[in-house]
């Protein structure tokens, strides 16, 4: 019952643990594609680093001007004759505008809430800052990340993902930049620049910006799988641990139980074979009784008829003995059939069985023993009985009945021989052997 308890506990336990994994992980995911997200919001109105810029810093002559109104700002510019390309723009800075920029890699897409007034394309430039090729004091040496579009007003903000940047050829050039140096790189962004696009109309133009917004994830997609499987993993090991450690409780369990019923296997054998020696042996003077004769006989029996071997039957009776009883007691009697047994049991060979027939009967079964023989020895035993004192009181004697089996015989009729050869000595006057023919008959 508390096995039970405890394994149910513990597949509840793993099961928990696997379902608040699930819910869990389908929480991160929903978590991840609705929410989670990270903006990055420049509000043109409000930013307070946000400056003209146009081709007269490299000697042309265009000119532009700011304004700030409400939610935007206004860009005024003409562009002049001068230089071969003449643009306008702005610098919006970010960090210390020069080394330390803003990490915009972080972010997935771009928008950007722009209104020109008149023809043209839109540049739109994430200055990137790279150790490598920055030159202190000039702001040409950050990369140009450029994006360039024609801002369209059904499309408005104009949207776009950090992929659809590259990097300006003639700003590769123009700094020599190593091949793997000239990818797009917007990790750290100091400066953002947004400028009339290539070819723009020499002339007056104004773009009027509302703001530009960065928007990602707070986790990256491969960051949040990532950590889901390695959640996994370590749930999974947990589990197998746990499995591990159940089987093994579960086997020591068993193996106890195991040694436990060797145990009670040993015990139960030990007292089995007592009961079943028990059962086949006489109380009160330790020989056989007829249950454990049975056993004797057969195998004799088995001799006779498969190999030959003679086997013979003495039977004896106590002369008188009920006055034993009478005159001197039952425990008397008692120490009669005890001593007489031990008597016998001496006399005879280890082959032989002794068995307590009935009462005061008592029966010898000779193996490998001709009939013959079998008188010998019952003579032997009647002058050894009548030469002893079994007890002080009175002498004991004991008649005698002999008979050898016929193979193939029933050993009914084997009893009957014996026990008409018995009778034959009391009526003869007891204290006496006599043997029955040896096929049928006395
Ligand atoms: P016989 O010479 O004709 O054999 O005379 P007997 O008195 O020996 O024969 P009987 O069969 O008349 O008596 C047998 C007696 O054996 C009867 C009973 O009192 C006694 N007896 C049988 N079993 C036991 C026993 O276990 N203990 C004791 N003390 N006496 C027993
Ligand atoms: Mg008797
Ligand atoms: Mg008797």
């Amino acid at each position: 019952m508390h096995k039970i308890v405890h394994k149910t506990l513990a597949l509840f336990r793993m099961n928990v643990l696997i379902l608040v994994l699930l819910v869990f992980t389908v929480a991160a995911l929903l978590t991840h594609k609705y929410g989670l997200n990270s903006l990055y919001h420049i509000n043109m109105a409000s930013y307070p680093y946000i400056v003209p810029t146009s081709d007269s810093l490299d000697g042309g002559n265009s000119v532009v001007s700011l304004q700030k109104t409400d939610s935007s700002i206004i860009m005024d510019y003409e562009l002049r004759e001068g230089m071969p390309y003449p643009y306008a723009g702005l610098q919006i800075y970010l960090g210390d505008g020069k080394t330390q920029g803003k990490d915009l890699s972080v972010y997935d897409s771009v928008f950007l809430w722009i209104k020109p007034r008149g023809e043209g394309s839109v540049r739109l430039y994430l200055r990137g800052y790279d150790k490598d090729i920055y030159r202190e004091g000039d702001l040409t040496s950050l990369k140009f990340n450029e994006l360039e579009f024609f801002p369209l007003e059904e499309s408005y903000p104009a949207a776009f993902v950090p992929q659809e940047f590259r990097v300006a050829g003639w700003w590769v050039a123009q700094n020599s930049v190593n091949v793997h140096k000239a990818r797009v790189d917007i990790s750290n962004v100091p400066l953002i620049e947004i400028q009339t696009g290539t070819g723009a109309p020499l002339g007056f133009g104004t773009f009027e910006i509302m703001g530009i917004c960065f928007k990602g994830k707070m986790i990256s997609e491969l960051r949040l799988v990532s950590a889901l499987i390695f959640a996994w993993f370590i749930t999974f090991l947990i589990i197998l641990v746990f499995r591990f450690m159940d089987y093994h409780r579960a086997q020591k369990v068993n193996k106890e139980r195991q040694k436990e019923l060797e145990r009670n296997l040993a015990a139960l054998e030990v007292v089995k074979n007592n009961y079943e020696r028990e059962s086949k042996t006489d109380p009160l003077t330790g020989c056989l009784n007829r249950a454990g004769f049975v056993d004797v006989l057969t195998r004799e029996q088995e001799r006779l008829n498969k190999h030959g071997i003679p086997v013979s039957f003495v039977i004896m009776d106590i002369d008188h003995f009920k006055d034993v009883n009478d005159t001197f007691g039952h425990n008397t009697g008692d120490e009669v059939l005890l001593n007489l047994s031990r008597l016998i049991q001496g006399k005879i060979r280890n082959t032989d069985a002794l068995v307590r027939w009935g009462g005061e009967e008592f029966v010898v079964l000779c193996g490998d023993t001709p009939l013959q023989n079998a008188q010998f020895l019952a003579e032997k035993l009647r002058t050894a009985i009548e030469s002893s004192v079994l007890i002080k009181q009175r002498q004991v004697t004991c008649s005698f009945g002999v008979a050898e089996m016929v193979p193939g015989e029933d050993p009914k009729n084997l009893f009957e021989r014996a026990d008409k050869a018995l009778y034959a000595s009391k009526e003869g006057g007891r204290n006496r052997v006599t043997s029955a023919a040896f096929r049928g008959g006395s």
